[in-house]
Parts: C-alpha cells; sequence; structure tokens
C-alpha cells in the first residue's frame, strides 16, 4: 500500500509499504480520509531523526473497517468511523476516570501512545487500530470527520475545560483560526452562548472565522490587546484559547485573561508566558485567573464531537488532496496557506 512517511529531519515520502498485519484485539482499517495537523509539522521538522525506520503518518483517521481481531466483539466489517487519538492502557485510574489523555503509563510530560506521531498512523491506504479506539460515524462524510477527531477534539476538550467561565455576557478570544481554531469558533457557538473574539495574523483567516460565527475578528499586531481591552471594559476576556502557542500569543493570552478567566494553552509553539506572583498593579496576571496546558481530549469528548458534528453543529472547512500531493499540502500548511484543514485522501 501507499504511505505518507516521515522519512527524516524536514522530510516525508509517499512509499510502497506490507498492509499491515493485525493482533486478535485489532482492526484493519481501510482509510477514508486523514487530515493533516500542525503537530505533523512540528515532528517532521524535528532537527533531529527520532527513529530509524520511516513512520507513517497522520493521526486524524477516518476510514471503514476491513478486518476484525479473532478476539473481537460487537465490531463489523463495513463499519465506518474515526480513530481515537490516544491508544491507553485503558485501566489505570485516569483511564478509568474518563482522563484517558493524562493515562499514568504516558508519565509526566509524555503523550500517550498516538498514531502517526509515535506509532504508525493513518495517512496510508489502511492502518491497524486497537479495536476500542474506533468511535462509528454513520454516514458522516469521511472528508468532514477526519478532522473530528483531533481538531475539533482537542478545542472541544480545552473549551470544556473552562465551562465555568464561559457563561452568556462573557467573552472568549480564539488565537489562530487555522485548522483548531475555526472548529473552537464553531464549538464556542454550539455550547456556549459568549462573545467570540477571534485573532489572527492573516486576514484570509479572520474572514474564515466569521464565516465560522465569529462576532469579531482583530488582526494581531502592536494594538490587539488594548483592543481586547477596550471591548471588554478594561476587564479581559473570561477565556483566551491559544492555538498558536508562541511568544507572542503567551504574551497576548497573559494580558488580556480576565480575573477569575481561563487562558487555555493548546498550541506547541514553545512560547513561555510570564505569569508572575506580584502584588496588586503587577504587570500581566490578573487574580484568580488559570492556566491550563490541554492536551488533546477524552473518549467521551470525541464522542461529544462527534455528536456535534452528526447534529450539523461543525462544519469542517477541508481543503482536499490526494494522498500522493500530501508533501504538498504539508509545503502548503508551512506557509499558513491551508484554509481550515487539508486532509488527503487515499
Ligand atoms: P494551523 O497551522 O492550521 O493554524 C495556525 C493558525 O495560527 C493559522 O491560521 C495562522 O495564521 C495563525 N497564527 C500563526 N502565528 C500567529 C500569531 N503570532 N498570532 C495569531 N495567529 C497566528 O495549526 P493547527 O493544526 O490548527 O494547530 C494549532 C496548534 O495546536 C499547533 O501548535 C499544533 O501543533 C497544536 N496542537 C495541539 C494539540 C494539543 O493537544 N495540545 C492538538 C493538536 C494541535
Ligand atoms: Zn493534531
Amino acid at each position: 500500500m501507499r504511505a505518507l512517511q516521515w522519512t527524516g529531519p524536514e522530510t516525508v515520502a509517499v512509499n510502497d509499504i506490507p498492509v499491515p498485519e493485525i493482533g486478535p484485539n485489532d482492526l484493519l482499517l481501510r482509510v477514508g480520509a486523514a487530515g493533516v495537523c500542525h503537530s505533523d509539522l512540528t515532528l517532521v521538522n524535528f532537527p533531529i531523526r527520532l527513529r530509524e525506520d520511516p513512520l507513517t503518518l497522520g493521526h486524524e483517521i477516518a476510514g471503514t473497517i476491513e478486518a476484525v481481531g479473532s478476539d473481537v466483539s460487537g465490531r463489523e466489517i463495513g463499519e465506518r468511523g474515526l480513530v481515537y487519538l490516544f491508544w491507553t492502557c485503558g485501566v489505570c485510574r485516569e483511564c478509568v476516570s474518563g482522563n484517558e489523555n493524562v493515562c499514568l503509563a504516558a508519565g509526566r510530560v509524555a503523550m500517550p501512545p498516538c498514531p502517526g506521531l509515535t506509532i504508525e498512523g493513518g495517512m496510508a491506504e489502511y492502518v491497524r487500530i486497537p479495536a476500542n479506539t474506533f468511535v462509528p460515524i454513520g454516514d458522516l462524510d469521511f472528508l468532514q470527520a477526519a478532522p473530528v477527531a483531533d481538531a475539533a477534539l482537542t478545542a472541544y476538550h480545552a473549551i470544556r475545560g473552562a465551562r465555568d467561565v464561559l457563561r452568556p455576557g462573557g467573552t472568549a478570544v480564539a488565537i489562530g483560526i487555522g485548522g483548531l481554531g475555526h472548529v473552537a469558533v464553531q464549538i464556542l457557538r454550539a455550547v456556549t452562548g459568549v462573545r467570540v473574539i477571534a485573532v489572527d495574523v492573516a486576514k484570509e483567516k479572520l474572514e474564515l472565522a466569521a464565516d465560522c460565527g465569529a462576532d469579531l475578528g482583530i488582526l494581531s499586531d502592536e494594538s490587539t490587546v488594548a483592543q481586547i481591552l477596550e471591548l471588554t471594559g478594561g476587564r479581559g476576556a473570561e477565556a483566551v484559547f491559544d492555538f498558536v502557542g508562541v511568544d507572542a500569543t503567551a504574551k497576548l493570552a497573559v494580558e488580556t485573561v480576565a480575573p477569575n478567566g481561563a487562558y487555555r494553552m493548546v498550541g506547541i509553539g514553545g512560547g513561555a508566558p510570564e505569569i508572575t506572583a506580584g502584588p496588586a498593579g503587577g504587570p500581566g496576571w490578573p487574580w484568580g485567573a488559570t492556566v491550563r496546558k490541554s492536551l488533546g481530549g477524552t473518549r467521551s469528548d470525541l464522542h461529544a464531537c462527534v455528536a456535534l458534528a452528526q447534529a450539523g453543529k461543525l462544519h469542517m472547512e477541508v481543503e482536499r488532496f490526494d494522498l500522493a500531493d500530501g508533501p504538498e499540502a504539508f509545503q502548503r500548511l508551512d506557509k499558513g496557506q491551508i484554509r481550515g484543514r487539508a486532509v488527503l485522501v487515499p
């Protein structure tokens, strides 16, 4: 089969490799579509080769069951679904509490096993998955479904974790209206009554945000903080979701979050927010505000996202690429030229 693989620093290639074999508790999925996430780019651009063998990329996977492992019950060939991001132990106290994204087996700062980032992923004609990571999608279109597996899941989890402060009358800021951000705006509209302000460096991304239901769009420049403070009566926004995570956006978040507000780091651009324990009147951080570095989402979050998509409340803005043109999709994403999500079709 053909597979898009990471072959070393800054290189991806479409290679011919064997169709994966499955174990007794696995499914073989015929891939219908696989989304391209900025995290894929971060991995590909990593300056050191993390392993000898090429790695098949792709953690946003939708497809059809092609084969069922001998010990799997309740699944049938031909079922359509998507793949939960984290292939966790399933039995530790975090997993059984519904916090699979922080499974104990992953340790303190690592990430649970994830297809396409730490094990073979879904930018291929077929992928092996543990049967318990399959989530049915009914007749949802594969191009629409694939980004639900991460772009929607991760945005939903960050928003759900801040739900206490997302009350009508409040304001949420979404920074970075790419694959994750354009879905976040829609989720904020679907599940809360807050005013939504979108921030991006590119005018066309603010147009996308408006199409997704954002109330206001602000270009990211030296006046952004002042504009957000003015729009919120000097208080700041009850929640700031940073889908970029560089120094500039971390600073923006710290300077615009309201007292008791929620700053959520989702983008992993290496930015270092400055939060100090100074007295009243000090710079930046207001009383009572919380910060959380948010990873993916839980299985339950994924079911919620599939339900939102099936109810027609999420529309993925998708640019379709044949798997063979995957390297071009990566280049375009690197240049900030994708509107919404690039999705590969094998
Ligand atoms: P993307 O490339 O599709 O979108 C990024 C957007 O940010 C673009 O619209 C770009 O114009 C905008 N942007 C760039 N610099 C900016 C700045 N300084 N100010 C404002 N906007 C800016 O990326 P994506 O796939 O949506 O991923 C977003 C981030 O989230 C990445 O860092 C990715 O690795 C990370 N991510 C994290 C998790 C998690 O679990 N925490 C999951 C998936 C993705
Ligand atoms: Zn991702």
